[in-house]
């Protein structure tokens, strides 16, 4: 019953994404490949706008697996976390030469793709392939523990709701329920606050009887980090040079930067900024220098083109919390 319930609601409900648009399986699987790696660690809202450009430029498989660096790069240019855009771009070449172009149809073969971890399979293996998986991404995790108000350290462990999962039972409609319960997590279930009066399972929803929504989050840890950002000058220009050094941002452009101690911090210069980015809380103090010569790796550019210029958000926001100084 819950599942015709849930059903019911997606048709009636669901939200109109550009990568549900009806088309061909071959299409289908271009569309959930691409969409999937922009969700990895993105909200559906901020991902449409990228999904649809991206999709205008980089049409199909064939453009994406010979899509040059800075064009790549351009596309993906402010949704962070850029390791998925490569990936996404040898996954492609890997599935045109390894499997004649087509998404592999079973677990084991789509997690040798680069990228493509438990949960990106299993979304692709429910939504392309109808197969009968649940896939677990946050929004379909928080409503297992909504309706079986799971609350322990034990009950909310990764394998457990693994198991717990059989409560959603079975339909021949696997990808449209796959995504009609994350599409529940993400319009009724919030984490705060849940929309329980438009819900369709509130009989069968434990948290609801007992009017306990609280759910138990895995504490994420954040590390401080301090770095020295330095924007060498040279006349109207300011080096770049791709990033071999961090594990962040590996390859891209950024402004030369050394790690230093939190004590050294305090000591560099006036100019502070501080950023977010995965578990990591970044403390950048800011110098300027002026230098003629270009190191290896650098590249010269005009400060006026810098803010249009295919480069991370992250060096971006470093120029502009400095450039009333330069
Ligand atoms: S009834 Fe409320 S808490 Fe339960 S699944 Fe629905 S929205 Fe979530």
């Amino acid at each position: 019953m819950i599942t015709k319930k849930i059903l019911y609601w997606y048709d009636n409900n669901k939200r109109s994404l550009p990568w549900r648009n009806k088309c061909s399986l071959k299409r289908k699987e271009y569309f959930t490949l691409v969409s999937e790696f922009m969700l990895q660690q993105t909200q559906v809202k901020t991902v449409i706008p990228y999904f649809n450009n991206f999709f205008k430029n980089i049409p199909n498989l064939n453009a994406l697996a010979r899509v040059g660096e800075a064009k790549l790069i351009k596309q993906w240019q402010g949704l962070g976390y850029y390791s998925r855009a490569k990936n996404l771009k040898k996954s492609a070449k890997m599935i045109i030469d390894s499997y004649s172009g087509r998404l592999p149809d079973n677990f084991e073969e789509l997690k040798k793709l680069p990228g493509v971890g438990d949960y990106t399979a299993s979304a692709i293996l429910a939504i392309v392939f109808n197969q009968k998986i649940i896939p677990l991404d946050g929004n379909i995790e928080r409503v297992l523990k909504r309706i079986l108000n799971l609350k322990t350290e034990e009950e909310v462990k990764k394998e457990n709701l693994h198991k717990q999962k059989k409560i959603f039972g079975k339909t021949s409609r696997s990808g449209d329920y796959a995504q009609a319960l994350m599409e529940i997590g993400a319009l009724l279930c919030k984490p705060k606050n849940p929309y329980c009066d438009k819900c369709p399972i509130t009989k069968n929803c434990l948290s609801f009887k007992r009017k306990d929504f609280e759910i138990k989050k895995k504490d994420k840890k954040i590390i401080d980090k301090f770095y020295l950002a330095t924007l060498y000058r040279n006349d109207d220009q300011l080096l770049l040079i791709k990033n071999d050094k961090f594990k962040f941002l590996k390859n891209l452009l950024i402004f030369p930067m050394t790690e230093i101690s939190q004590a050294d911090s305090l000591l560099k210069s006036r100019n502070k900024l501080n950023l977010k980015m995965s578990n990591m809380n970044m403390n950048i103090s800011v110098d300027f220098s002026n230098i003629k010569n270009k190191p290896k790796n650098g590249l010269w550019i005009k400060k006026t083109k810098l803010e249009n210029f295919t480069i991370p958000t992250f060096t971006k926001k470093i120029f502009a919390s400095v450039k009333h100084n330069l």
